[in-house]
């Protein structure tokens, strides 16, 4: 059965990890994951939508309704804030911009969605690109799947106990003027607990730091306006395992409706570690702050570069047949 360890730094962690990372040459995944838990707290009202206005994102858990968020709009922001790092090692780090540039053989850009006309996109060759996937839009090519992969991120209290409905003036959301017209707009309460879960395959040490970093560091989900979306990220614990251990459906129904819903997860996490074959566990309060202060992000970010550009080479062979990086024949 699987094994509980203490840790003081992000390096113990990897350390305890190790066999549940990989390589970057590795193009099967094989069988390597660190299952993160997660709980995020609202700190502000949360506008959850999947439609527009009005809309509130909930799931059903038995025969109740509870509020959710779903995985792709924590996927944008974690994509967001791993790439905001790049970034600030590029632009002021010399070395780090040399090693890049190399690496991409030029300037480097890489953005989530494509302003107007400066329509650059994703790089297809960063970090970001190659931990959370990329697909290029015509010629050959090849696409790169996610290899960070979360659920649904379900709310402990019913729905009819944590929302409410408020109206407010509309927002021109390219301006950020406000109009005339009211709307009404149902948000999730602050305080509310939401408990997921976000399967981490196949990355290498540098790889899971830049990612642990980047949940540990996630602050806002959702909402363009600004005084929206504020959440409280908590690590809960993390387990090593051959496959993904539990989720956030498993833990909210256990613990619908609880005071200590943190707490809850917590204990729910040790029991799946214990429960799992060779799995490791660390399941360790403040998991969050230890990651964010005992990380060496320049080392991380160098290597993660390192990293990115075996693979992006090991793909571009993969893509093109046994060939040594020839175009195929038909
Ligand atoms: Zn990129």
């Amino acid at each position: 059965m699987g094994k509980l360890v203490q840790v003081n730094n992000l390096d113990e962690i990897v350390q305890n990890l190790k066999q549940f990372l990989g390589k970057p040459e590795d193009v099967v995944l094989r069988g390597k994951v660190v299952n993160v838990y997660v709980a995020f707290q609202a700190q502000t009202p949360l506008l959850i939508r999947t439609e527009g206005q009005g809309d509130l994102t909930s799931f059903r858990i038995g025969d109740v309704s509870v509020p959710a968020i779903i995985n792709t709009k924590v996927q944008a922001v974690l994509r967001r804030k791993t790439l905001q790092v790049l970034r600030y090692y590029y632009d002021n780090d010399e070395e780090i911009r040399k090693h890049v540039e190399k690496i991409v053989g030029g300037k480097w850009e890489c953005m989530v969605r494509p302003t107007g006309e400066k329509t650059a996109g994703y790089c297809g060759k960063c970090p970001a690109c190659l931990i959370y996937g990329f697909a290029v839009q015509r010629g050959g090519g090849f696409n790169v799947k996610s290899r960070v992969e979360g659920d649904v991120y379900y709310a402990t209290v019913r729905e009819e106990e944590a929302t409410y409905t408020f109206t407010r003036n509309a927002v021109d959301e390219a301006t950020h003027t406000t109009e005339q017209a009211l709307l009404q707009d149902r948000a999730v309460k602050p305080g509310t607990v939401f408990l997921g879960k976000i399967a981490l395959k196949n990355l290498t040490p540098a790889e899971l730091k830049l990612v642990l970093y980047s949940i540990a560091s996630l602050e806002r989900i959702g909402a363009v306006v600004t005084h929206f979306g504020r959440v409280k990220t908590r690590i809960i614990g993390l387990i090593g395992s051959m496959y993904e251990v539990g989720s956030g459906y498993e833990a909210v129904k256990e613990l619908l409706g609880s005071k200590e819903p943190v707490r809850g997860y917590a204990e729910i996490v040790k029991n799946w570690a214990e429960e799992t074959p060779s799995a490791v566990g660390i399941i360790i309060e403040g998991l969050e702050d230890l990651v964010r202060k005992t990380i060496d992000l320049r080392e991380t970010v160098e290597n993660a570069w390192s990293d990115a550009r075996v693979k992006r080479e090991v793909l571009e062979k993969a893509s093109s047949g046994a060939g040594k990086g020839g175009k195929r024949k038909k």
